[in-house]
């Protein structure tokens, strides 16, 4: 077993900032990938909001950039996932499928994962029809229709981003529309989108396939108490994210929607562990936030670091 100085769990933009803050601190930190390089981030088909790029930038692209930065400072890139860790005693161990490392300090950045709506019909269908990602699966429904699932920026945005390929796009949303989280500029796009059609008070009992294609969805209007079936060709669920924080076994405090709490240093309850990006922030999960909560992760790892030289 290896003995590192910072070993960072995940690749998302947080995880890679503080890749490129404690690899230029010479500490050689090494990053276990997980099961999406770039983490959200990089699934995103253009970001227009991060500062200092003024035409869009593809998420992949920024990834690879992000870790093309760091890995000129000395960060070293595992393609594998975080299976268990042990945190009671330093060194830390952070085992993955192959490998088991002993890290002097451990920086969190494991991000969260999209929510399912676990009705009938959504599991059994992934890869047939329900997705989580537009812009993995979007190409898939040109000429189609589609409906996509929430109220929030995610179900706006990527609703806008799927009238690309489909035809025509439905969005459900399970309150009013005095209810939506979707910011003012996302529903003033939306409503001014021909191909986009908003139902309010719609809830998904179940969906339906033919064929080994999703073909409709049974939904419910809230309001008048009608069910009926809605015909599509696939579901894009956007009901936002739960955060991976399953793999620590209880070992570091959490919220108790399992979102890892950290001070105003990014330290967590165990001293010498660190977290940032959407582990701890359920609120802005922006790559900008990120980037910015990964920064101080590493910076803090450093200085906690420089002070507990064995
Ligand atoms: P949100 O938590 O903001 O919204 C989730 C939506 O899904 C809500 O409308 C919620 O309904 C609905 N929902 C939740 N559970 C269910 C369920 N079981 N069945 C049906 N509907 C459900 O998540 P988002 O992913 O949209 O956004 C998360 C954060 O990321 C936000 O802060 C957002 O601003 C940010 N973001 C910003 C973007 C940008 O700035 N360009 C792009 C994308 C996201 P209800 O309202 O009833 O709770």
């Amino acid at each position: 077993m290896k003995r590192e100085r910072v070993v960072i769990i995940g690749s998302g933009p947080a995880g890679m900032a503080a890749a490129v803050y404690t690899a230029r601190a010479q500490l050689n930190p090494v990053i276990i990938v997980g099961k999406q390089f770039g983490g959200q981030a990089a699934i995103t088909h253009e970001i227009e909001n991060y500062p200092g790029f003024v035409d869009p930038i593809g998420g992949a692209e920024l990834a690879e950039r992000m870790k093309s930065q760091s890995e000129r400072f000395g960060a070293q890139y595992v393609w594998d996932e975080v299976s268990k860790v042990d945190f009671s005693q330093r060194p830390f161990k952070v085992e993955t499928y192959n490998e088991t490392y002993l890290a002097d300090s451990v920086i969190v950045t494991i991000g969260a994962d999209p929510r399912k709506l676990h009705i009938p019909g959504e599991g059994e269908n992934i890869g047939r029809g329900v997705s989580y990602c537009g812009t993995c699966d979007g190409f898939f429904f040109r000429g189609k229709e589609v409906v996509v699932v929430g109220g929030g920026d995610s179900a706006f945005e990527e609703g806008i981003f799927l009238t690309r390929f489909a035809t025509k796009v439905t969005i459900m949303y399970r309150k009013g529309q005095d209810q939506l989280r979707a910011s003012i500029a996302l529903q003033t796009r939306a409503a001014h989108n021909p191909k986009i059609n908003i139902l309010y008070n719609t809830v998904i009992n179940r969906i339906d396939a033919a064929d080994h294609a999703v073909s409709s969805v049974n939904i419910t209007d809230t309001v008048s108490g009608v069910t009926s079936d809605f015909k599509t060709d696939g579901v894009f669920v956007f009901i936002g994210h739960d955060p991976n924080s399953g793999v620590f076994n209880g070992q570091i405090a959490t919220d108790e929607s399992g979102y890892i709490i950290t001070d105003s240093r990014y330290r967590t309850s165990i001293e010498g562990v660190f977290a940032g990006g959407e582990i701890q922030d359920p609120i802005w999960r922006q790559v900008a936030t990120s980037v910015g909560q990964g920064t101080a992760a590493g910076m803090s790892a450093i200085q906690w670091l420089e002070a507990h030289e064995d």
